[in-house]
């Protein structure tokens, strides 16, 4: 358990904002390990953890096995990206992918292999279509 300083006492440590050690009156305990704070020079208030870190050890000796599990910064905001595609679009209103279908920007595709995707550009005869998974290039338009 972690002692958090008395709500209206006052509390010496860092303001982000000022980039100094500032007192900082205790405005209310958010949670059993946090206390609001309010900068006395500056008035900004924020969350600050009293809880001690623990040591980070434990988690990087378990080594190849959780960094196997790491989603890469690039993999995450892809992901990212098409849960909002996912959730604004729907099969309804997608265009089966055909290669003799011609497709346009913006359009929505559903591919019997690679799901639901966007067109993100037409390219003379390829189309460059965001899936889930990745982005692919598929060729359209061939009669
Ligand atoms: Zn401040």
């Amino acid at each position: 358990m972690v002692q958090l300083p008395a709500v209206a006492s006052s509390y010496y440590c860092r303001c982000s904002k000022c980039g100094l050690d500032r007192y900082h009156k205790v405005v209310t305990h958010t949670n059993e390990t946090t206390v609001r704070l309010k900068c006395e020079v500056c008035g900004k208030t924020g969350n600050h953890n009293l809880e001690v870190k623990k040591s980070t050890s434990t988690a990087k000796s378990k080594g190849p096995k959780e960094s196997k599990k790491t989603i890469s910064a690039k993999a995450a905001a892809h992901a990212a990206e098409f849960e909002v595609f996912k959730n604004a679009n729907n099969a309804d209103g997608a265009l089966t992918y055909s290669m003799k279908v011609t497709f346009k920007e913006s359009q929505v595709v559903q591919h019997p292999k690679f799901g639901l995707g966007l067109v993100r550009s037409v390219q003379g005869d390829k189309i460059e279509v965001f899936f889930e998974d990745e982005v692919r290039f598929l060729v359209h338009g061939r009669v």
